[in-house]
């Protein structure tokens, strides 16, 4: 299926790694052109070079600008505007809190969670969401957790900032002023994936990673992980030309782990 992005613009961030980097690399082949966003610039850069090298070896034109920023500071903000301003295609993603015990954590711990995981993917929303409706199309979707449908004890943080960023774009993607001009905007909930906050995650739990994997797919009836090329390919469809009438939905790919109807 051809997905008629080819020559559109896409600001993914977080994408040195991970689920981002699926997202980026996905939207490349299909010959998207790429602002990345990471904080680390060497990673960025080996991982900026192999997306545009797999989408020219598949025959995709595409340029891709790096930014090696902070996408939770208004700082790091301004840089990834500052090497592109307009864009067509929209990922937010940042690493998400840290997991614990709500006993423990501040208003500044609060603060640094909320920054990342519900602020800056709405800062960058409202810096691209009406040149997106003046120009016709645009596509966003936000990077969030199958925690926003079934919340995990000891990701409070996660919870609750991601929690807030749903409600919020719940109302935004209903606006007729963005969803009446072929302006969509989407939560994609990642289950369990391969990447390396899941073996963080993992180790940190202080289990034996073979164990701990056992362990936590048992709940997944897939029997097995998520890749990011498999979250990038569902993140590349709704950014696509098709999914001009879906918007304002919280998609999970989890492998059937929830085990809900809604
Ligand atoms: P990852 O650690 O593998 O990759 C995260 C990427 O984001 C890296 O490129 C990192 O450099 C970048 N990044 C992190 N914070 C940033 C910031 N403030 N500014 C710019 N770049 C930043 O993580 P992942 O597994 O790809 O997870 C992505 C998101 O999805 C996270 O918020 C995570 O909590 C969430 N999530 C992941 C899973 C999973 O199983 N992997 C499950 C549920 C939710």
């Amino acid at each position: 299926m051809d997905l008629g992005l080819a020559g559109r613009w896409a600001l993914v961030c977080g994408s040195s790694r991970g689920l981002g980097w699926g997202c980026a690399s996905a939207l490349a082949n299909e010959g998207v052109n790429l602002v990345m966003v990471a904080r680390n610039a060497a990673t960025l850069e080996q991982a900026a070079d192999q997306v545009a090298m797999t989408a020219a070896g598949r025959g995709a034109s595409t340029k891709v600008l790096r930014v090696a920023a902070d996408i939770a500071t208004p700082d790091g903000r301004a840089a990834v505007f500052a090497a592109r301003r307009e864009v067509d295609i929209l990922v937010t993603n940042a690493g998400g809190p840290p997991p614990g015990d709500f006993r423990d954590w501040d208003r500044n711990t609060w603060l640094q969670a909320l920054d990342a995981n519900m602020l800056a993917p709405i800062e960058l929303m409202k810096a691209t969401v009406d040149g997106m409706a003046a120009r016709g199309f645009g596509r966003v979707v936000n990077i969030t957790s199958s925690a926003v449908k079934a919340p995990i004890d000891i990701l409070g943080l996660s919870n609750g900032a991601r929690s807030a960023l749903t409600g919020f774009v719940a109302g935004l993607a209903r606006t007729r002023k963005l969803a009446g001009a072929n302006v969509t905007i989407n939560n994609l909930l990642p289950g369990g994936f391969d990447t390396g906050r899941l073996q963080r995650v993992m180790a940190q739990a202080g289990k034996n990673y073979e164990e701990e994997a056992a362990s936590r797919l048992q709940a997944v009836p897939a029997g097995r992980f998520g890749t990011p090329g498999e979250f990038g390919a569902v993140c590349a469809f709704l950014c696509s030309v098709h999914a001009g009438y879906l918007t304002g939905q919280n998609i999970l790919v989890d492998g059937g782990a929830y085990p809900g109807t809604h």
